[in-house]
């Protein structure tokens, strides 16, 4: 079975694709030659995704998961939130500046990752799926591994940053991870109405 991956984000892909290598064909956008600009103003982390999976399906009728994740800091009122892709306005380290700076000299580090994931079977059959990961917000970046927020966050009941992590680490406790795999057993429930679906 072939999934759509709406996403142009190449982190994203490749985690997707390593977690789902043993059970279903993972195609990206710059596999099928198909870029699409999708404007991310949602009001939530559920209308992202759906937007996101909705316009590829839309395009090529092939099953897609549309994927939204957002870092929600505690002691920021939940920001950067559904906004954290472009919170520091100029990409991945101007938003890890921007959040250090903005939680300098605050002692409550508490953050979790949620993402949402729409996996869109037909325009009028879709399903949500969630993922959540408690952790803290480091006073520095640490580490070069992963992307995004990275290094900047520690999960719960671990020392080191996602960024410190190595892809397989991450994987296997990662807010994605947790989403992606309620996916799978979804599709593994409905597996012939959904593989007929989805050839
Ligand atoms: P989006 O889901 O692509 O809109 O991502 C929202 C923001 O969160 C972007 O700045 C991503 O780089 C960041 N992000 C998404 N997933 C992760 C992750 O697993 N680790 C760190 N940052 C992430």
């Amino acid at each position: 079975m072939r999934l759509l991956v709406a996403s142009k984000n190449r982190g994203k892909i490749s985690e997707i694709k390593k977690i789902y290598k043993d059970s279903i064909e993972v195609l990206s956008p710059i596999d099928i030659a198909i870029e699409l600009d999708i404007l991310e103003d949602g009001n939530s982390l559920r209308d992202n995704s759906l937007k996101k999976a909705l316009a590829y399906f839309r395009k090529v009728d092939i099953c897609t998961i549309g994927e939204d994740t957002g870092l929600f800091v505690e002691a920021l009122d939940g920001k950067p939130g559904i906004y954290s892709a472009r919170y520091g306005g100029k990409g991945d380290e101007s938003n890890r500046k921007k959040l250090l700076l903005e939680l300098k000299g605050i002692s409550n580090r508490r953050a979790y990752f949620k993402t949402v994931i729409a996996l869109v079977i037909r325009e009028d059959f879709f399903r949500f799926f969630e993922g959540k990961v408690n952790g803290y917000i480091t006073e520095e970046e640490i580490g070069n591994n992963g992307f995004g927020y990275d290094p900047i966050f520690v999960p719960e009941g671990y020392s080191k940053t996602f960024g410190q992590m190595s892809a397989g680490e991450k994987n296997n406790i990662s807010h994605r991870n947790i989403a992606l795999r309620k996916v799978l057993s979804y599709i593994e429930d409905k597996k012939d109405k959904i593989e007929s679906l989805c050839k």
